[in-house]
């Protein structure tokens, strides 16, 4: 239409579902925004430096069972961002320097705005309109000034952002409450169906150490008892990404829940007595927390993205799309970054 200003797409979420969506896009030609509240994108696929120590404390490796992944997979290979771990049929992939570079590396040809949090969705004529915070003032306006195309925002009021189209991988209960809150009404199945998506919560304890861990070799050991109250302990500096001793301890979802609430040192000290026996001989130099309130999905939704079949093009993708007839019915990183791609697929179908 002439005079109408073409606005980008808009991605929101720099988790792996966001990045290989935003890719998809990019490579077919669109012009692509992507906004994340994190202080930098990947998501859960995390990554926390402390002096020497380097920790994974999202996910710690993937794996791959698809052809689909694979072909990917091959790729960032290649480039020397991923090698094997351990494991065996499925090989669990890390990612050099932590998972976090993963992302960083996938983010490259991307433009992604970080510390920017969508509050809320708000249809309009020719697309949405996104209301957003930050904090920081001053980064806000570097953020427009430097990332988003001048076009995007509205000049009179800078807490909008304008979009053609919008592709969400938060959480579906962070989505609905952003699409709730733009005045959105869903079709009663399409919400019936996202509600049900339920995730656990997750605690997990950072330790650096001053000597080396009693954590076996390849410096992975997961509980036999899925309600030990630590499900996994990874040693980071024998899985290869920290110059110093490091561990990561995780807490099982029913315990994290029972506990998340509890205050810093009460969660920590709780869990240092739990996974004493892989300190070894080496003290604990520091140990800080993470508090993951959106972790793994234990209810799925039951398609690998959702079509919200609105008035301007509305996409759900993320770790919990997957179609009933994937044989593994779990939420991780390959069933992200596919649902990621094929909303971006059927999103170029659209446009
Ligand atoms: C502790 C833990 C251990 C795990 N272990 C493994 C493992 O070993 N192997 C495996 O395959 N998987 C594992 N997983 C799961 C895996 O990390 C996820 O399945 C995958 O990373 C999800 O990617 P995603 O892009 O769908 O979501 P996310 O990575 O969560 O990305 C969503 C992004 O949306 C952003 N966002 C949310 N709301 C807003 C908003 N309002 N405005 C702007 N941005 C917003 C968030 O900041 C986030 O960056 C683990 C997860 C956790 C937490």
């Amino acid at each position: 239409m002439p005079g109408v200003p073409k606005h980008p797409i808009v991605v929101i979420g720099g988790g792996i579902s966001g990045l290989m969506a935003a890719r998809t896009l990019v490579e077919a030609g669109e012009e692509v925004v992507i906004l994340d509240k994190g202080r930098s994108g990947g998501g859960r696929m995390a990554t926390r430096e402390s002096g020497r120590a380097t920790f994974d404390h999202g996910a710690q490796y993937f794996t791959v069972r698809t052809p689909e992944f694979a072909a990917y997979v091959k790729e960032w290979k290649a480039q020397g961002w991923i090698t094997e771990w351990f494991g065996e049929p499925h090989a669990r992939y890390r990612a050099e320097g932590g998972m976090n570079r993963l992302t960083r590396h996938l983010a490259e040809p991307l433009d992604i705005c970080v510390r920017v949090r969508v509050t809320s969705i708000e249809p309009e004529q020719n697309g949405w309109l996104l209301h957003w915070v930050s904090e920081e003032q001053e980064y806000v306006a570097q953020t427009y000034d430097e990332v988003l195309p001048e076009e995007v925002y509205d000049p009179g009021n800078k807490a909008n952002i304008r979009a053609r189209a919008v592709l969400i991988t938060a959480p579906p209960p962070q989505a609905l409450y952003l699409l709730r809150q733009g005045g959105n009404h869903l079709a009663e199945e399409q919400e019936r169906k996202l509600a049900a998506v339920r995730y656990l919560p997750c605690l997990a304890a950072l330790l650096k150490l001053d000597g080396v861990s009693a954590v076996p070799a390849p410096g992975y050991v997961r509980a036999k008892n899925s309600t030990n109250p630590v499900q996994l302990v990874v040693d980071n500096y024998q899985k290869g990404i920290s110059s110093q001793p490091a561990l990561t301890i995780y807490a099982c979802g029913q315990w994290s829940r029972d506990h998340f609430n509890q205050p810093d040192d009460e969660v920590l000290g709780q869990l240092l007595q739990e996974a004493q026996v892989w300190q070894g001989s080496a003290n604990i130099i520091e140990a800080q927390l993470k508090r993951w309130r959106f972790s793994l999905a234990e209810t799925m939704y039951p398609a690998r993205f959702a079509d919200l079949g609105l008035q301007s093009p509305a996409l759900l993708a993320g770790d919990s799309f997957i179609a009933p007839e994937d044989d593994a019915q779990h939420a991780r990183i390959e069933t992200a970054a596919l649902s990621g791609v094929a909303a971006a697929k059927r999103l170029l179908d659209i446009l």
